[in-house]
């Protein structure tokens, strides 16, 4: 309906469309008004991903337009939803399925994909879908919900975009074959600079594909690394909001997998850069798992990540969350279980009681497997904790009528900015450091006005410029350390990533038609 009148005759639509002129504002109009009557978060996403498929620039406008509203709806909480629902709600397919079937056949099949420019691939198995398992093939939602946020986030061209799902089962050795004829098949077809993203793999596989193509290619897992990030930048904001040093917190986590140990080992990075040694910075973390405390010398395994936040036991070991935040005494708790509600409000209270200003970050996806709810946390500390969370709540007012604006630790604040800055540098591989440059430039955007609030993170609604300062941090930092492979070194960062941004308004269908002079005419 947006083709003008003259595009309509040239293409031949004339008569095809119903004879009105709209504008992408309309549109936008019109699809805010169809989605407000709707209820079932799920029916939503339904919605909104058939505009995807049907109208890609109407998509990211209304997406860029109301983030805060629907980033909720493509991402984690409902995109957990649609996952599991998966073949249900399916109407068109999105992404590049690699099955086990495929085996010998994969070159083909990356040869398949329509667009021959990709820059960037975001790829799961399937195996850790948020916290809710195991999906297999469903997981292929969150691939594609992520590059929604490339583009939604920091304009990353949709069609350099390709969302993977490996689905071969969980037996580790099948999946590492078919992930590195994968990749390989990726390379061949893209380029060696492609940005592959891991997502919601398994913790075994998580650990073991990140080290093992970390220094080979330009990879980076999110789930470790991202999230890292943007919990390191909440702490850094909790400092500025209570004054007390990141190198002096002790932090202790519940969970002691991928989010927690890239969280813990990016905490470690920015302690020893403000002078501590690493010694006395792992010795800062504690980390509590399904069986309870990790110290030396426990019946249960400790893996060999975990173990520099292994310690010596206390005098008492502690058997439940509550006897480890009574025993241990920690400034901050991350939640990073993926196993509900486990900052009981004891939890909560023994941190109100032990701390003046608690950090209490519940970090787990969706909502429902959140530790603690916003209420919880701020009803229980009467206000003085400094909470995030990983999927959104709402404002919290407590009785007294103070109003609290519960932060989101979301990994989408970083990964975008992250993916723009690695693209446009040609990066061949992503050095821990740019998490930590990432997570500095996103505290920066947090004004004092917003720390008052509350907020650990800037609004979300602002989200486009937020990872536009993140590229262009990272940049600097990509060139500055030799890094970047992209020559002429852009001189001016911000002006370079801007002019390199995708948009969402309507090109002109119209050829470029211009006469000659008289005299060649004749
Ligand atoms: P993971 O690698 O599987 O780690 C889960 C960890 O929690 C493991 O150490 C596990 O112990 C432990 N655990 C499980 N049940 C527990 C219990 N009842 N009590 C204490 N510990 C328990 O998964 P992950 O990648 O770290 O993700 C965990 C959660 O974090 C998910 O819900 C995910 O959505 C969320 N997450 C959020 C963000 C974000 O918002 N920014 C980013 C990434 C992940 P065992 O190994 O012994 O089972
Ligand atoms: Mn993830």
């Amino acid at each position: 309906m947006a083709f003008t009148l003259h595009e309509r005759q040239m293409l031949g639509l004339q008569g095809l469309l119903p004879p009105k002129i709209e504008t992408q504002d309309i549109q936008a109009l019109r699809f805010h008004k169809n989605l407000a009557k709707m209820s079932d978060p799920l029916e939503k996403y339904i919605y909104i991903m058939g505009i995807q498929e049907r109208n890609e620039k109407l998509f990211y406008r209304v997406l860029q337009d109301d983030i805060e509203r629907l980033m909720p709806i493509v991402y984690t909480p409902t995109v957990g939803l649609a996952c599991s629902q998966y073949g249900h709600i399916f109407r068109r397919p999105k992404g590049l399925f690699i099955s086990i079937s495929d085996r010998g056949h994969i070159r083909s099949i990356v040869n398949n994909w329509p667009e021959n420019d990709v820059k960037a691939v975001v790829v799961t198995d399937g195996e850790r879908i948020l916290g809710l398992g195991d999906l297999g093939v469903y997981g292929m939602g969150i691939p594609v919900g992520k590059l929604c946020l490339y583009t939604a986030c920091a304009g990353i061209h949709p069609d350099k975009c390709l969302p993977v799902c490996i689905d071969v089962g969980t037996d580790n050795t099948v999946t590492d074959f078919y992930l590195t004829i994968g990749i390989f098949a990726m390379f061949c077809r893209y380029g060696q600079n492609t940005l592959i993203q891991f997502e919601d793999f398994g913790n075994h596989n998580a650990f073991r594909f990140l080290r093992k193509y970390r220094e080979k290619y330009c990879t980076f897992n999110d789930d470790i690394q991202g999230t890292a990030s943007v919990a390191l930048a909440g702490l850094l904001a909790a400092q500025r909001a209570t004054g007390k040093p990141l190198a002096e917190q002790k932090v202790l986590f519940l969970g002691a997998g991928e989010a927690a140990l890239g969280i813990a080992n990016l905490i470690v990075m920015a302690m020893t850069e403000s002078g501590v040694s690493p010694e006395e910075a792992y010795r800062r973390i504690w980390m509590f798992d399904k069986y309870g405390l990790l110290v030396e010398g426990r019946e249960q395994k400790v893996d060999s990540n975990q173990e520099p936040f292994t310690h010596q036991a206390p005098e008492q070991i502690p058997k439940t969350f509550v006897e480890a935040v009574n025993v241990l005494r920690p400034s901050a708790i991350i939640g990073v279980a993926g196993a509900g509600r486990l900052f009981s409000q004891d939890v909560i209270k023994a941190m109100a009681s032990i701390n003046e200003r608690p950090i209490i970050f519940a970090l787990s996806n969706p909502t429902v497997k959140a530790e603690c709810t916003a209420e919880e946390a701020y009803t229980l500390t009467e206000g003085r904790c400094l909470f995030a969370s990983g999927s959104p709540f709402d404002l919290v007012t407590l009785k007294d009528g103070r109003t609290f604006k519960p932060g989101q630790g979301n990994n989408a604040y970083i990964f975008p900015g992250v993916a723009l800055a690695v693209i446009l540098s040609s990066v061949r591989h992503i050095s821990d450091k740019v998490f930590l440059e990432a997570a500095k430039a996103l505290t920066e955007q947090l004004t004092d006005e917003e720390l008052a609030q509350g907020r650990l993170y800037p609004p979300l609604s602002n989200i486009r410029e937020v990872s536009i300062y993140i590229a262009v941090k990272v940049m600097e930092f990509l060139y500055a350390n030799n890094m970047a492979f992209h020559y002429p070194e852009p001189a001016d960062k911000n002006r370079y990533i801007r002019s390199k941004v995708w948009t969402y308004e309507y090109e002109s269908f119209m050829p470029d038609v211009y006469d000659w002079p008289e005299s060649k005419v004749h």
